[in-house]
């Protein structure tokens, strides 16, 4: 086999921590993964990291390794790589990620937001290759974005950009998990779709929803999606709301940013057309002028390895630019 360069990609996530050792090429060679338990704290967690990665690197030898790859949940200082505060990782008041990683791995290591980094698979390995202006955007428990623009990460100042899931679209609407209220967030990702969900069916809504979970308490955006795919009405109204809110949001962004293409992943994507339908429906009829029509919106390429294709990406990248 070539002596090729190798690269660690990390995943750290609320629930799951994944390691993977891949080539340049995005082919993932090894993978370890572990449940998170970030309920110890970020010791704990930090040692679970490294035994993945360890456990990734056996047998190979170090010097191939050309960096290491950390996708974690925002916010998170690019640059420093210290985490701060991500609301689902208690206890992480600002803790230096890839300087704990780098001391332990002996290897240099590069951070970024999760929905950042899936931004930058998404362009290398993904559904916006070749594109120097695109917008990630995920939604899932919560709804996240990262920004390409000219062929740049835009990460802001203080390396904090791209939080297009918190933008206000309704000034005294529900409250985010951010604190704020009427974001994009609070109004279209998964629990806002469940909670629409609850409401109609305590309204006396009739809906196969109701027969698909033991207790409406269990009902999710999964379950949505599947009774709207079997053609409930009712669900499919759900879904038809957040795609609206998701297009108002997609909107804004258009106008500031004005991309080639706009890639959308996370669970909820997984309704497709119930959900794409009116998103790009909301975007056609609101845009400011017709010159913008030209933005495509398509689902994400890379699925569940989009976090660690991603980290990869972003190895590529920075040792590009050194
Ligand atoms: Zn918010």
């Amino acid at each position: 086999m070539q002596q090729q360069d190798l690269i660690l990609a990390i995943d750290l996530g609320g629930t799951q921590i994944r390691a993977a050792l891949a080539d340049p090429q995005g082919m993932l060679l090894a993978r370890a993964a572990t449940q998170t338990r970030a309920e110890e704290g970020p010791e704990a967690v930090i040692g679970r990291i490294i035994e993945c990665a360890e456990q990734v690197l056996e047998g190979v030898e170090r010097t191939r390794v050309i960096g290491v790859g950390v996708g974690a949940p925002g916010p998170i200082n690019p640059w420093t790589g210290v985490l701060y505060n991500p609301p689902n990782l208690p206890g992480w008041e600002a803790v230096p990620l890839a300087d704990r990683l780098a001391a332990t791995l002996g290897l240099p290591v590069y951070a970024g937001n999760d929905a950042n980094l899936a931004a930058l698979g998404e362009r290398r390995f993904g559904a916006g290759q070749g594109m120097d202006d695109l917008v990630y955007m995920t939604v899932s428990t919560g709804i996240g974005g990262g920004i390409i623009s000219g062929g740049q990460l835009v990460v802001g100042a203080r390396g904090f950009a791209g939080e297009i899931g918190h933008q206000t679209l309704e000034p005294d609407g529900p409250l985010c998990g951010c604190g704020q209220r009427g974001h994009l967030e609070a109004l279209a990702a998964g629990p806002a779709i469940a909670r629409a969900a609850r409401r109609a069916l305590q309204e006396g809504a009739t809906s196969l929803m109701a027969e698909l979970v033991d207790d409406p308490e269990h009902i999710t955006a999964e379950t949505v999606t599947e009774a709207a795919v079997r053609g409930d009405a009712v669900a499919r109204q759900i879904l038809e709301r957040a795609g609206f809110y998701i297009g108002l949001g997609l909107v804004n962004v258009i106008h500031m940013v004005e991309p080639q293409r706009i890639i959308i992943g996370g669970g909820v994507s997984q309704a497709g057309e119930l959900l794409f339908a009116p998103i790009r429906r909301t975007v056609a009829e609101r845009l400011m002028s017709p010159v913008y029509r030209g933005v495509e919106i398509v689902s994400a390429a890379l699925g569940d390895d989009v976090g660690l294709l991603g980290a990869v990406a972003l190895v590529l990248e920075m040792r590009n630019a050194e």
